[in-house]
């Protein structure tokens, strides 16, 4: 099918952009990659009379190191995170995240705001950003402001974006010495969205867990952190025992869960289980492996 007619826009500053969105009252959408919107403009599921496309405002690509976190410009491609070294040493989770995300076309067009703003329950890097504890940065007409992760994705395909803003930046801690990391997930065929995932930080301290961060994603509406897993590790030895309490804290922390023709409910919240207790072994082996 066919996309509905639009108009196009392809402003030069961030600034233009949010005056063409304040304009549109709320009639036109961002194009960043177009790896979510295009689909769905050819279905016909979205029916914006203007499409003002990001690619040309080149200061929202980049990856840099500032003020001790990692600043990642909202056009960044997800090949641009994947090549970029400074993630690969300094926060190996979100590297690897990036490698399961679609084939490489995708991730060639695909950018990290673009992701951020879709909030498809079944992508890695909002519950990477939930994990991290990252920060948002939103530009709108009221000047910029800063959401936590854990406070951007109300709802499935919803963030706290207002209809006039702009997702500029993403900003992720860089792995602390001593802690390990680990992003699993199935899915039917390499390269397709997962029917379940888990993401998990350990930080292991004199031969016990100091700090832990799980969160889930593909099986619920939103990622699902699994605060009482997390809670139960602390002080723990690293080993079967305690992973074991916190997969099936996992399996009982899905209030929601997806059910679709690939996967059941009671299927998601198994497969939360088995992931959450392979990650936190492979994260305390690299926990214990590193300093
Ligand atoms: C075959 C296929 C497989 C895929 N597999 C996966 C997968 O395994 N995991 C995964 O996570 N994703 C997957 N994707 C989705 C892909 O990662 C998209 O790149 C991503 O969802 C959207 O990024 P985009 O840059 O293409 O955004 P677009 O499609 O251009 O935009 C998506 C939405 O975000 C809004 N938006 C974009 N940028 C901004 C911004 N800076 N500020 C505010 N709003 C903005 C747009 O208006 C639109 O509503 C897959 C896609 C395809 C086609």
């Amino acid at each position: 099918m066919k996309p509905p007619p639009f108009a196009y826009a392809a402003p030069r500053s961030v600034a233009d952009a949010t005056a063409l969105l304040r304009a549109s009252d709320g009639d036109a959408k961002l194009l960043a990659g177009g790896q979510s919107l295009l689909p769905l403009l050819a279905m016909r599921l979205a029916r914006p009379s203007l499409l003002v496309d990001l690619g040309r405002i080149a200061d929202l690509d980049y990856v840099r190191e500032d003020d001790g976190m990692i600043a990642i410009g909202a056009m960044t491609t997800k090949t641009a995170v994947e090549r970029s070294a400074l993630i690969r040493t300094r926060q190996p989770l979100l590297h690897d995240a990036t490698r399961l995300i679609g084939h490489p076309q995708i991730r060639n067009r695909g950018t990290v705001g673009g992701s951020m703003a879709q909030a498809d329950p079944a992508a890695e890097y909002p519950a990477v950003a939930v994990a991290l504890g990252a920060t948002l940065r939103l530009a709108g007409e009221r000047g910029e402001r800063s959401v936590d992760a854990a406070a951007f994705f109300p709802s499935p395909f919803t963030t706290a974006l207002e209809p006039s803003e702009i997702l500029t930046e993403i900003r992720v801690p860089m792995r602390a010495a001593g802690s390990g990391w680990s992003v699993l997930e199935i899915a039917r065929r390499h390269g397709d969205f997962a029917l379940a995932g888990a993401v998990v930080m350990l930080g292991i301290e004199s031969g016990r867990i100091a700090s832990a961060r799980i969160v889930l994603f593909g099986v619920a509406p939103v990622p699902v952190r699994v605060s009482a897993g997390e809670a139960a590790l602390l002080g723990e030895s690293p080993g079967r025992p305690a992973f074991e309490h916190a997969a099936a804290c996992a399996r009982d922390a899905v209030s929601e869960p997806l059910s679709d023709p690939h996967a059941s409910a009671a299927y998601r919240c198994h497969l939360a289980g088995v992931l959450v207790g392979r990650g936190l072994a492979e994260a305390a082996a690299r926990a214990e492996g590193s300093s």
